[in-house]
């Protein structure tokens, strides 16, 4: 038996058994995880009459065979790792310990998609002094999956300390609140909306999504002199959104019958923000109020400082309303596929890139980081 074990040992183990060696007492021990870690490698069932651990069975042990549950977990082997770790509920000698399986476990149960089950085993650690704070952040993440907001909440607001990140997760959570009330309810009542919106600002004064939600509702109701000073406000917040929220600048500005004011803001927000978006609003700016050429004079002047395929293609669709040439129309609609095809927003911190802006990134899940790309994201990746 002792042979044939070693033959079928993995090297990470062989290595925890020669460091057990030394100790007779432990190398016996050691001899039970080895059976078990092969006979669970074979078998998806565990029988706990083949597996009785002997009295002796401590602390030391059952971490490790604790972290074997985790690796078979992070391999996807989830139903060993579930298996296992159920096992070692019952032996756990002590509480600490036990509350430890309980947190591997839940990992184990979220990963298998049994949110149910995750859910509630994460609820018997909200006692726990060493586990409450992962497990609250965790529930919170459940919750957040299921778009549950309020319970998502209602989680983070007991984490101490509450960090910014936190601050800034928990103001999203109100905006989401929000949002299914601008979106889903018909009409929208305003003072539940403001309600989740001074909320999530009393978390993050930063929250550039809430005064953008702020600025919507108020369109909706057309007080557009109040919606207009909401999105004002985000300028001081993220002046990456910038070109995001110009064409409802430019449309406010002129239900206030102040279309001067746009071109003012304008020119502000380029000082801040070169993104070509801002470019091409002003370049439309000046073809309607001054005339054609001043508008395509300013965008040549601009594509000479810095080439970019956007303004290109929108320089050559105004030559083609001057000209009519076929091989213009033929090149725009070449930029304009083009075009669809590349991702227009993308991730700060992972490079994540999509088509519609994301307040929570798809892929990193990190909150704030989508940002307008400046030109198409795909040509410019060196390979
Ligand atoms: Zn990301």
């Amino acid at each position: 038996m002792f042979e044939y074990i070693w033959l079928l040992l993995p090297l990470g183990l062989l290595i925890g058994w020669l460091a057990a060696k030394r100790d007779n007492v432990k190398k016996q021990k050691m001899l039970r995880y080895l059976n078990l870690r092969y006979f669970i490698e074979e078998s998806q069932e565990v029988d706990d009459q083949l597996l009785t651990l002997p009295p002796d069975y401590d602390a030391d042990n059952l971490n490790f065979s604790l972290m074997l549950g985790d690796v078979f977990r992070k391999r996807g082997e989830i139903d060993k790792a579930i298996n296992l770790h159920e096992y070692l509920i019952k032996e756990a000698p002590t509480k600490a310990l036990t509350e430890k399986v309980y947190l591997s476990l839940a990992e184990d149960y979220l990963a298998a998609g049994m949110l149910d089950r995750g859910e509630s085993t994460l609820r018997l650690l909200l006692e726990s002094e060493n586990y409450k704070k992962v497990a609250l952040l965790k529930l919170s993440k459940v919750y957040k999956q299921q778009r549950e907001w309020l319970q998502s909440i209602a989680m983070l607001e007991q984490v101490t300390p509450l960090t910014e990140d936190l601050l800034a997760e928990m103001a999203h959570l109100y905006c989401e609140l929000a949002e299914e009330e601008l979106l889903l309810q018909d009409p929208p009542n305003l003072d539940r909306l403001t309600l989740w919106l001074d909320k999530a600002l009393l978390a993050d004064n930063d929250c550039a999504r809430a005064n953008l939600i702020r600025a919507y509702a108020l369109y909706y109701y057309e007080n557009f002199e109040a919606s207009l000073e909401s999105l004002m406000l985000i300028e001081g917040q993220r002046t990456e959104l910038l070109p995001v929220i110009t064409p409802m600048v430019y449309e406010l500005s002129s239900r206030n019958k102040r279309p001067e004011y746009f071109y003012e803001w304008l020119e502000r927000a380029i000082i801040v923000n070169d993104h070509i978006v801002l470019k091409a609003w002003k370049t439309h700016y000046l073809i309607l109020n001054e005339s054609f050429e001043a508008g395509v004079e300013y965008l040549q002047s601009v594509l000479k400082k810095e080439s970019n395929l956007y303004g290109l293609m929108l320089l050559n669709k105004l030559q083609k309303y001057q000209q009519e040439r076929t091989d213009a129309i033929l090149v725009e609609k070449t930029f304009r596929e083009m075009l669809d095809q590349y991702a227009q927003f993308r991730c700060e911190s992972c490079g994540y890139t999509t088509k519609a802006m994301q307040w929570s990134c798809p892929s990193c899940f990190e909150w704030n980081r989508s940002i307008p790309v400046t030109d198409i994201v795909a040509l410019k990746v060196k390979h």
